[in-house]
């Protein structure tokens, strides 16, 4: 009978976690000495875990000196169960005494048999169902070779695609596709044909994104190049992977990831290979990495713990490609029946006691703590890891970075650390990018205390390493938490912001390409409902994941003004320019009202409002500031008209004294196409919407001179005071442009303000139609919209002054802004608003990448356009115009093909309808009393067809309004 004394009583390891008096020591005895005498310099884990081990159990090794060690290594990975478990020993005794050969080369057994079973039963149960095994040489390495050939021989191709960081063994083929250039540095001839691909690694991204994105890139990267077909590289017969990279620094490839390649590779006919001879048989939290990806390889290759501790590896694959003869891959070890005893023990142990699931909670524990380490030192980049494969990056504690701004690795630290926690009764490993990851690959079985005990162990030896992080000033740990809600100066202090951005530009860029409609066309109350199911206050979530909900909810549900059918309003796809723009302001978060608020800021809006008040023809008496769009620059323009005539005609002042009491007489004259905005300024202005006489327009829309010269000597004969006219350049619904030269004569003639609303036509100036706005540059005060036909986002206005002392009507000293003795411009004198945006960066970045000229271009081009799709509408039968187009709107409406149809109603239907199925979103208004659609050509990457198919597809719902109701 043979025995095994598993019984630890009375050995220092009787105790479930080491007991030390001091520090171990690690000086080499006879044993290493030894060692180092007769073995190779190829000796490679001795050299950084200088330990003899006598024995072991459990988690736990025994030196020769007696000195006890937790170990995290457990023969990497292969001991999942840990030394010596009672019930694999009991198996293998019993098995050895009844007689079982040692190893019996592919010939079956019993033995063989029950552990086929137990594995199968241990695989993904959809797996096992179609699923081949295959028995190889006991290394993991010859398992990959196999994998190879069966992926070559079942495609017909030579080449393989691995990845960055990659670890398949060390064989002449599967060293071809390690990662690891060290190692490789010295071998010419590998297997050829191998092609690296980026793996997903946040810390390091080959993109320099963070999350999702970076991992996104990469799967983009790898379906691009192979549809490329410049690419280079020859269709692969297999894409081979490992779940969790471990050498490479155990990097986890998110199951969303695992999921693409999966998509990515039956799209292209690869064989997928999963190599989880590491990562497999419960240590990541479930029994393979692969599970919680959904997702089943062609080829899955397994060894380490899959022999419970003993040597074995072998291929597990679908069954149709087992495309091998008989003997095309033998090795003489691969009926190492022993192996196969222990191997199915352990796997009916990891299953019967749950102990994945268990991995995972111990894992997550171990994670807390590894975490809760790292925010106490300086020298931690990352945790990460799957159930308890854990990987901690170890950094510069300096927050050094490297070129391109990732912390910068730390090896020598590294090892240190390593040898620190030996001393200290720990066994980690150390591997990943210049071996600068902290590795942790304990035994299933670890127990809470053990891995409380580890954890002290780290942070002692890093202790002893590096100075831990300065008390963080005695800031709370509350307003610690308040930091990462902000951008912060200093090294480091934007990484945040970066995310964000990065994150935000991407989910916005795979809005724009994904979109094909308008509008999503989800329900509107749908949308409502879902928008109000976001808890407000309750449960914050991370800025990551609100980001992704916000483009989900709100980006996919957005009006998308880039789309050729969005063409509705006085609403512009912005600028690139001036989107990067948006950036600097809102991070930057200048405000406009004093110098010491805005320092360039100040200068560039000043530069801006100087080239705008020049562009338009003002001298230098001029003066202008930017505002929130059309309707403050109005009510500004009246504003000052108002206050300037009171202090006129009686030398009242209104801002001191408020109105006088003839105020009720004052009156504005202006067209009945003018923007409602002035009958709002009257109201605001304490005139009253009864203050706004609107005269007649000519047929073209644009006000009648005589009309206006009649409505002003009969307000004068009625003792009314008409002190200001307004021109509207643009109007909104037709863009009837005013002679503004006569404005400017009734105006002067009759002592009046003029006022120009340029709101929508002022970028006729940077055009070759630049004649339509003459005599603008007589105007008292001219509005302009930078966000509509100037292509900026929204907000973004001006206001322009012909007479800059006339900004004193607003001007009110603050102590704390505008001191008199200040040498620094404040423009917070120019402005009722007080805070405000830098939005003339926008178009100071605009002017500076696009210019005028180019803008100018696209203005006549709108313009040229804007007929052009009148005439196409003239000559559609089912269409008919309803206004000669003036500057960039089209007013017309479908008619049909028969009589007695609601006309109103129908036109009415089809903008609706348009809208919320998300098929055009296209303007409604009335024209001589009719129900008109409106088009408002903004966008100058408008072609004609787009047009054509617009109109066709507003016809085609016409026809099914028409069909289903009986309109
Ligand atoms: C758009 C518009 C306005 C209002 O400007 P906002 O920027 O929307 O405040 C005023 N007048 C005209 C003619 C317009 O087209």
């Amino acid at each position: 009978m043979i025995s095994f004394n598993t019984d630890f009583q009375g050995t220092k390891a009787a105790s479930p976690i080491p007991v030390l008096q001091g520090l171990h020591d690690l000086t080499p005895d006879e044993l290493l000495l030894s060692q180092e005498h007769y073995e190779s310099e190829v000796r490679s884990y001795p050299r950084r875990l200088p330990v003899a081990i006598a024995k072991a159990y459990g988690a736990l090794v025994e030196d020769s000196r007696g000195q006890v060690y937790l170990d995290c290594l457990a023969g990497a990975g292969t001991l999942v169960l840990g030394y010596n478990h009672p019930e694999i020993n009991q198996a293998l005794i019993e098995q050895l005494n009844a007689g079982i050969p040692y190893q019996t080369l592919d010939i079956t057994t019993p033995a063989k048999d029950h552990f086929i079973r137990e594995l199968m039963a241990f695989l993904p149960q959809d797996f096992a169902e179609n699923a081949k095994v295959q028995f190889c040489g006991p290394s993991g390495a010859d398992a990959v070779e196999a994998a190879i050939k069966l992926a070559k021989q079942t495609t017909g191709r030579n080449t393989i695609a691995a990845f960055h960081g990659a670890y398949h063994g060390m064989t002449n083929g599967t060293m071809a596709m390690m990662g690891n250039l060290n190692t490789k540095a010295r071998r010419q001839g590998l297997m050829s044909d191998v092609h690296f691909l980026p793996f997903p690694y946040d810390l390091r991204c080959p993109f320099g994104l963070q999350g999702e994105q970076g991992a996104r890139q990469g799967l983009r990267y790898i379906e691009r190049m192979l549809a490329d077909d410049e690419s280079g590289v020859q269709k692969p017969a297999a894409i081979i992977v490992e779940p969790v990279q471990g050498e490479g620094g155990v990097i986890p490839a998110p199951a969303f990831w695992l999921k693409e390649l999966r998509r990515i590779t039956e799209e292209h006919g690869i064989l997928l290979i999963f190599d989880e001879i590491q990562c497999g048989i419960g240590k990541t939290g479930s029994n393979f990495a692969f599970e919680d990806a959904g997702i089943q390889p062609d080829i899955l290759c397994l060894s380490k713990a899959v022999g419970g501790g003993l040597p074995m590896s072998l291929l597990v694959f679908n069954k149709d490609i087992d495309t091998w003869r008989p003997g095309e891959h033998t090795g003489t070890f691969r009926g190492n029946q022993l192996a196969m005893v222990s191997g199915a023990k352990a796997l009916e142990i990891i299953r019967r006691d749950r102990l994945a699931q268990q991995a995972q909670v111990t894992g997550d524990y171990l994670r807390r703590g590894l975490e809760k380490i790292a925010e106490k030192t300086r020298c931690i980049a990352d945790v990460r890891g799957k159930g308890l494969m854990l990987g901690v990056e170890i950094c510069d504690p300096e927050g050094k970075k490297n070129k391109f701004g990732e912390p910068l690795s730390a090896p020598e630290l590294t090892v240190a650390i390593q040898r620190a926690a030996l001393e200290r009764g720990l066994i980690i490993e150390k591997g990943g990018r210049e071996g600068s990851v902290l590795r942790f690959l304990p035994p299933i079985i670890i127990t809470f205390e053990q891995i409380d005990f580890a954890l002290k162990a780290l942070e002692e030896a890093i202790d002893s390493l590096v100075e831990p992080k300065p008390a963080v000033q005695p800031l709370n740990s509350i307003q610690n938490s308040w930091r990462e809600h902000f951008i912060h100066v200093g090294k480091q202090g934007a990484d945040g912001f970066e995310a964000a951005m990065n994150q935000s530009t991407q989910a916005l860029k795979k809005i724009f390409e994904s979109t094909d409609s308008p509008y999503s066309g989800l329900d509107p109350m749908v949308l409502q409902s879902q928008i109000r199911r976001a808890q407000l206050g309750e449960n914050p979530q991370s800025l990551s994941d609100v980001i992704e909900e916000t483009s989900e909810l709100i980006g996919k549900n957005s009006i998308i003004v880039q789309h050729p059918h969005c063409i509705a309003h006085l609403h512009t796809p912005p600028m690139l320019p001036a989107v990067a723009a948006e950036a600097f302001i809102t991070a930057l978060n200048q405000s406009m009202d004093s110098w010491d608020q805005a320092s360039a800021a100040t200068f560039i809006e000043q530069e801006v409002t100087d080239w705008l008040c020049n562009r338009f023809g003002f001298d230098e008496n001029a003066d202008g500031v930017f505002t929130s769009g059309g309707t403050q620059s109005n009510l500004m323009g009246l504003l000052m008209a108002r206050d300037h005539i009171i202090h006129t005609l009686s030398g009242d002042n209104v801002q001191k004294d408020g109105l006088p009491d003839y105020a009720d007489k004052l009156r504005v004259i202006c067209s009945k196409n003018s923007h409602f905005t002035m009958q709002k300024s009257a109201s605001l202005l304490g005139l009253g919407e009864h203050a706004v006489v609107c005269v007649d327009t000519y047929s073209d829309g644009t006000i009648s001179v005589e009309a206006a010269e009649d409505a002003i000597s009969s307000l004068k004969a009625d003792g009314l005071i008409p002190f200001v006219i307004t021109g509207t350049a643009g109007t909104t619904d037709h863009g009837a442009v005013d002679d503004l030269d006569d404005v400017a004569d009734l105006a002067k003639k009759h002592g009046m303000w003029m006022h120009v609303d340029a709101a929508y036509g002022g970028a006729l100036k940077l055009s070759r139609h630049h004649a339509r706005l003459e005599g603008i540059e007589r105007a008292d005060s001219v509005t302009i919209d930078f966000h509509k036909m100037f292509f900026q986002p929204i907000s973004c206005g001006a206001v322009i002054l012909k007479d800059k002392s006339h900004f004193r009507y607003i001007r009110h000293h603050a102590d704390y802004l505008n001191r008199e003795e200040d040498v620094l411009p404040n423009l917070v004198d120019k402005s009722i608003a007080t805070t405000r945006r830098f939005d003339a960066l926008k178009v100071w970045m605009t002017l500076q990448n696009v210019g005028p000229q180019a803008m100018g271009s696209m203005v006549d081009h709108l313009l040229n356009q804007t007929q052009l799709v009148a005439d196409m509408i003239n000559h559609r039968s089912h269409f008919e115009l309803l206004a000669a187009p003036c500057l960039s709107t089209v007013l017309f409406r479908f008619k049909g093909n028969e009589k007695g149809w609601d006309l109103d109603a129908l036109n009415k239907q089809i903008r609706l309808d348009a809208l919320v199925q998300g098929r055009a979103v296209v303007g409604e208004t009335v024209v001589d009393g009719k129900v008109a659609l409106k088009f408002t050509l903004l966008n100058p990457c408008l072609s004609l067809t787009d047009f054509e198919q617009l109109l066709t597809e507003l016809e085609a719902l016409a026809n099914d309004i028409v069909k289903q109701t009986s309109l």
